[in-house]
């Protein structure tokens, strides 16, 4: 039987941390502050954003939602994200996916400022975690590094696998894990026969958005178990991208969804925006 890796337990112990951070930024006069964007109108990022602002809220960083409609063009949200670039006020900008399909969200990424990018998103961030430098991780994969150091799991030398190769979760995970030096496999929809790959991971992180997809059968004995996906079962019951009663019979350590890999994601994006601010302010 698995250990349950408790994402909901660790990042309360980051976000206490990070809220004593705050204080002593308070002390001197630095009040964190988060910009977030959403456009258009999504029930899920209306969950994600929730949650966000919940986490700045008890930490202590200032938080403000800009909701632009559906109908916005390009041009107006990149004044917004150059607006927000350059007032001094805000440390942190975020932009919420997705937004609708005629506006280019990488270009909108490639417009937030590198030191206000919390998220990780611009080509710059990225290339700097490609070549091992530090920068803003995006908030997902860092999380799970973050995660299985919290439970002293050794990633070196570990045969990694990740499956999903979307540019927020898939690609940056395989970066973060092969900067801590595991040997890594990423895997997509056009793999074929996943399990032949799946079955060899000491790591898995699956992060593909289809519920309970990862069987028993798919996974190596004893193997780490990392699910992001958050998914709606049969019941309507949120649910991962792996089916964790049976796999939790062969996994030495799994994440459960909800508790595992969504708080972490939350707890890293503060611990970017306490990050920038300290960094704008040379601290
Ligand atoms: P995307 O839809 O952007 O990417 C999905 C990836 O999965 C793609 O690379 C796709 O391959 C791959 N894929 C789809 N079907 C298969 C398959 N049958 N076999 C192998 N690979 C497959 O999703 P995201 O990365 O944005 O999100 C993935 C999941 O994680 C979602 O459930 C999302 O809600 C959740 N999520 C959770 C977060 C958290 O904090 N816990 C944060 C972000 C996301 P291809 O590229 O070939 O199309």
């Amino acid at each position: 039987m698995s250990e349950v890796i408790d994402g909901k337990l660790v990042a309360q112990h980051i976000r206490q941390k990070l809220k004593n951070d705050v204080e002593k930024l308070r002390e001197n006069g630095i009040v964190p502050k988060l910009a977030v964007i959403m456009v258009g109108d999504n029930e899920s990022s209306k969950i994600y954003v929730r949650n966000k602002s919940i986490a700045c809220k008890e930490i202590g960083v200032e938080y403000k939602e800009y909701l632009l409609p559906e109908k916005t063009n390009m041009k107006e949200l990149l004044e917004l994200i150059d607006e927000l670039n350059n007032d001094k006020s805000v440390n942190g900008v975020l932009l919420q996916s997705p937004i609708p399909k005629d506006l280019d969200i990488n270009e909108a990424f490639k417009a937030i400022a590198p030191e206000k990018d919390v998220d990780g998103f611009n080509p710059c961030s990225v290339g700097k975690l490609c070549l091992g430098q530090d920068t803003f991780i995006s908030c997902t994969p860092y999380g799970i590094i973050k995660l299985l150091e919290e439970y002293g799991i050794d990633i070196e030398g570990k045969d990694a696998v990740v499956v999903g190769r979307s540019n927020i979760v898939g690609k940056p995970m395989m970066q973060c894990l092969l900067n801590k030096n595991a040997t890594v496999t990423i895997c997509h929809s056009k793999t074929v026969k996943l399990e032949r790959l799946t079955k060899k991971a000491d790591i898995l992180v699956v992060a593909i958005g289809k519920p309970k997809f990862i069987t028993k059968e798919m996974v190596k004995e004893n193997a780490i178990v990392i699910d992001v996906g958050i998914n709606r079962d049969e019941n309507g019951k949120i649910c991962g991208d792996v089916d964790f009663d049976e796999v939790s019979k062969v996994a030495s350590y799994i994440t459960p969804v909800p508790g595992g890999v969504g708080p972490m994601t939350v707890a890293m994006l503060m611990n970017n925006i306490v990050k920038a601010t300290k960094l704008q302010n040379k601290m």
